[in-house]
């Protein structure tokens, strides 16, 4: 009836209150931070941001691309920049997105070929799901980190190309993915590797390149995600891979395509924290060794077996049910901790969590005090 309101948004809200699984704003940082992906301080580091204004002042950077790449947008450095990271996770060649998000909508969306199989991990980040809907591919996904089941999916074949997708370190479960298995098993059935390294740039590998550096698998892998949003401390990404597939994202890529570029100023920011970053060995070190603290500290207290096991810096404690892990977070959030619960539809249902992010800038007591107020609540 004309002037009647629809009220189908109101309800579709609602039901997310009565779910416990309404989302809102929140401009609240109070607290000691084990929420926030910055592993390495270098987003709040005072030093630094004198580092990077100072950098970036010597010469004017605009602050607009003024238009995409492939129309006014380009400027030398984006290429200077791309060139870098190239060399860097020694690759032959890199593009930039404007953030990991539409970096991976790009990748798999163009490479998604009618007639491909793509095989993805059940726990990969949504916006590999979301390229993968919007490329042409059939698409199985196979139990986390399960090589026989990737295997039994892998046999299906396809009249295409096969891919399979996977992240290095997982973002919400915080482990690593079995990288050389997974590289054995796509030799073995004529699969191209993809792999997502936002949670591991900056932090592994010793110029920060990621796990696959670590192992030294970068030859085997079709592609690499990398993210400067994280460790860090910007905002932006980049994928690595052959001068081929550069070429085919310029051309295919929607999300590079019809956006406006990064501008010079935040690609120079990019720059300058990938100088800094590559050269922080000892930065990477001292985080590992907070790692090692929080897992010592977690067996101490008799935590372990409420945490999924990881040797990163994404530590998960898992409270079933939306209202209880939300009731959890509150009580830490009073307690001085700053951290988020992690709810359905986000994690599958059963497996809400509270996330907890370890950074360089987290004290071994604020771990200690943060692991027993936890204790306390269980
Ligand atoms: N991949 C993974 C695994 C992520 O965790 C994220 C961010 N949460 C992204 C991609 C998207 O990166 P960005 O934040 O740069 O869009």
């Amino acid at each position: 009836m004309p002037g009647e309101r629809s009220t189908w948004m109101k309800d579709k809200l609602d039901e997310r209150r009565q779910n416990a699984s309404f989302r809102q704003l929140s401009s609240g940082r109070e607290g000691i931070d084990f929420f926030s992906n910055d592993y390495l301080g270098l987003a709040q580091n005072r030093a630094f941001q004198e580092y990077l204004q100072k950098s970036s002042s010597e010469k004017l950077y605009s602050q607009g691309a003024t238009g995409s790449r492939l129309i006014s947008g380009n400027h030398s450095l984006h290429d200077e920049l791309e060139q870098e990271i190239a060399n860097w996770s020694e690759n032959e060649a890199a593009l930039l997105f404007n953030s990991g998000y539409d970096a991976n909508i790009g990748l798999y969306s163009s490479l998604l070929q009618r007639g491909d199989l793509i095989v993805y991990d059940e726990l990969v980040h949504a916006s590999i799901r979301d390229g993968i809907r919007l490329g042409f591919a059939r698409s199985l996904s196979f139990s986390h980190n399960d090589i026989s089941d990737l295997e039994k999916k892998l046999k299906e074949g396809a009249s295409g190309r096969i891919w399979v997708a996977v992240e290095s370190i997982y973002s919400m479960d915080g482990d690593e993915a079995p990288l050389r298995e997974l590289v054995k098993t796509g030799k073995l059935y004529g699969a191209e590797l993809i792999v997502d390294e936002a949670h591991t740039a900056g932090i592994f590998g010793d110029m920060g390149q990621g796990l696959c550096a670590k192992y030294h698998l970068e030859q085997h892998i079709f592609a690499r995600l990398i993210t400067f949003g994280k460790a860090f401390g910007t905002h932006g990404a980049a994928v690595v891979g052959s001068k081929e597939l550069r070429s085919f994202l310029i051309n295919f890529a929607r999300s590079f395509i019809y956006t406006t570029a990064l501008s010079p100023h935040q690609s120079r920011i990019i720059q300058l924290s990938l100088h800094h970053l590559s050269a922080q060995r000892e930065m990477r070190e001292s985080l590992m060794r907070k790692i090692i603290y929080f897992n010592s500290t977690l067996k101490e207290l008799g935590l372990e077996p409420y945490f999924l096991q990881s040797i990163s810096p994404i530590q998960s404690l898992l409270i079933s049910g939306n209202e209880r892990a939300g009731a959890v977070s509150q009580d830490l959030q009073k307690a001085g901790f700053a951290v988020k619960a992690i709810i359905h539809p986000t994690v599958p249902a059963g497996k809400e969590r509270i996330r907890i992010s370890l950074h360089l800038h987290n004290t071994n007591s604020e771990i200690k005090s943060l692991l027993e107020k936890i204790r306390e609540i269980l």
